[in-house]
């Protein structure tokens, strides 16, 4: 018997989670492609936030389902509209890397009250994005914790 709590068992096991075990596959599109085939995208790879990359592949924006209804109730012609026009870009975009703890991405999807952080490699260049982590995937990681199969 350790003599710990429930509460100190909980904190270590959180503690041993990171963005790398729970991270899902990033859907990114080019900055040049419309409005229109940005939302085509979100229903043929079923995600709701692109990433934004330019041709580097470096990435510079973040669109979200809302960013695309608001464009769409406007009355511009939307396979004409570049995405760069009405994304989030850098140096506005919240992000992760791997090794950091999923504790720590939760929070911070709480502060910023967005849905999902694209998980990054930094480099000299600019930011690769590899991965993705969402609140469908700290919830698996939630009920994973509670299951005992971390
Ligand atoms: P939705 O707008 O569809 O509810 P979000 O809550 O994720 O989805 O996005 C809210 C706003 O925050 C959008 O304008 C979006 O571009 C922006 N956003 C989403 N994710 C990020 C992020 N990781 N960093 C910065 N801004 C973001």
């Amino acid at each position: 018997y350790t003599g710990k709590t429930g509460a100190q068992l909980l904190t270590e096991n959180l503690n041993k989670i990171f963005v790398r075990d729970y991270q899902s596959l990033p859907v990114v599109v080019n900055e040049n492609i419309s409005v229109y085939d940005a939302i085509v995208s979100v229903f043929l790879e079923d995600v709701g936030t692109l990433y934004v990359v330019d041709e580097n592949s470096h990435l510079v924006g973040v669109l979200s389902r809302k960013d695309l209804l608001r464009a769409s109730i406007g009355k511009q012609e939307l396979s004409a509209l570049p995405v760069n026009i009405i994304m989030t870009r850098m140096p506005n975009i919240t992000y992760c890397e791997k090794d950091d703890m999923l504790i720590d991405v939760a929070k911070k999807l709480i502060d910023k009250q967005i849905d999902s952080l694209p998980v990054v490699k930094v480099t000299d260049q600019g930011l690769e994005v590899t991965g993705r982590i969402t609140k469908t995937n700290i919830t698996k990681a939630f009920v994973a914790l509670v299951d005992g199969d971390l």
